[in-house]
């Protein structure tokens, strides 16, 4: 494919795409009910309803029966780890081979021209991005995607919080499955912003922004603070009506969708003239910017509060004029 057809590269030979992103039309006065239409296709397609069927392939095959987990025992717990161990790796480690080993399509659609692996840095073990975050993705990420699981299952098996089922409320268990990524965001902007404040940025959050160029295995590569905020979103199971499955659904969205933000290319290709939306471009933003795109724009937080960055001159212009604002501040403050 000619990724020029698509957007422009620079003298460094970094490549970003022509159109700015666009905040989905949800939260929007007055609304906007055609262009929602037009907007909800790609919400759900491709990697929404693929994180459903993947939940619900979990729960059907891949699940101890209600009666093993009612009790917490080593056996269903260490099995629950071993299979979301081996889901990441071949998830992430599927677009990691493509993309990063083989290098199957170049630089073509390729955010930062260069590839981690020839970028080697003290802040990372072994001075080595790739090896430093798939240590802290399988050494923390994973066990604590399992650990909120295994906590819900448990409360499922044992009654506790308001589980039901689909043929009791249809309508509100599809509107709920809709709105779980919508959710997720949410719950994203509000711990990630507070990461953000600068003690505990550099007590917490700096461990995932130690990825400048981020790669798959950076998606869940974090301080172990900020991975148990990170997951607590699945609590609202706990809370609002729900079901296993949905829950299951609810930790693929928070767990493999974390990699959609850091596949690093904009489109992966399929073919000579095919390619697939990766939707990574808001978060590589925030990966290069820091302050820009504390979520991805389905919710409109960061426009809200003047913290979005469509990739475009305009908004390249605001964010260094509001990082000018900032030292002429701190320069006060300090004199
Ligand atoms: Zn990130
Ligand atoms: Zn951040």
């Amino acid at each position: 494919m000619d990724d020029l057809k698509f957007g422009t590269r620079d003298k460094r030979g970094d490549w970003k795409p022509a159109k700015p992103l666009e905040t989905a039309p949800l939260f929007v006065l007055p609304p906007q009910p055609v262009r929602l239409l037009q907007w909800l296709p790609g919400y759900i397609f491709p990697w929404n309803i693929l994180f459903l069927a993947i939940g619900a392939a979990l729960w059907f095959w891949l699940t101890p029966s209600a009666e093993t987990l009612k009790t917490l025992a080593p056996g269903w717990v260490s099995y629950l780890l071993v299979r979301n161990a081996l889901l990441v790796l071949i998830f992430f480690g599927a677009l990691e081979l493509r993309l990063y080993v083989k290098r199957r399509q170049g630089t073509h659609f390729k955010y930062n021209a260069k590839f981690p692996a020839e970028q080697p840095s003290d802040v990372f073990y072994f001075k080595s991005q790739n090896i430093d975050n798939a240590i802290r993705t399988f050494g923390l990420g994973v066990p604590f995607w399992t650990a909120y699981e295994v906590f819900g299952l448990w409360a499922y098996a044992n009654g506790i919080g308001p589980w039901s089922t689909f043929a009791a409320h249809p309508i509100w268990f599809v509107v709920f499955a809709l709105a779980i990524p919508v959710w997720h965001e949410f719950h994203f902007y509000c711990i990630h912003r507070l990461i953000h404040v600068p003690v505990l940025y550099k007590w917490i959050h700096y461990v995932h922004h130690n990825s400048v160029n981020p790669s798959p295995w950076s998606s869940l590569s974090m301080h172990p603070v900020e991975s148990f905020l990170y997951w607590s979103d699945s609590l609202i199971h706990l809370i609002l009506p729900s079901h296993p499955l949905l829950l299951l659904y609810h930790l693929q969205v928070t767990g493999s969708g974390a990699v959609i933000g850091h596949i690093g290319f904009d489109k992966i290709e399929l073919g000579n003239d095919q390619g697939m939306d990766t939707h990574a471009y808001a978060h590589y933003l925030h990966h290069k910017y820091f302050e820009v795109n504390y979520a991805d724009g389905t919710t409109a937080l960061d426009k809200l509060f003047g913290t979005w960055h469509d990739g475009s001159k305009e908004a390249q212009a605001r964010m260094e004029a509001r990082y000018a604002r900032k030292v002429a501040q701190l320069n006060q403050q300090n004199s």
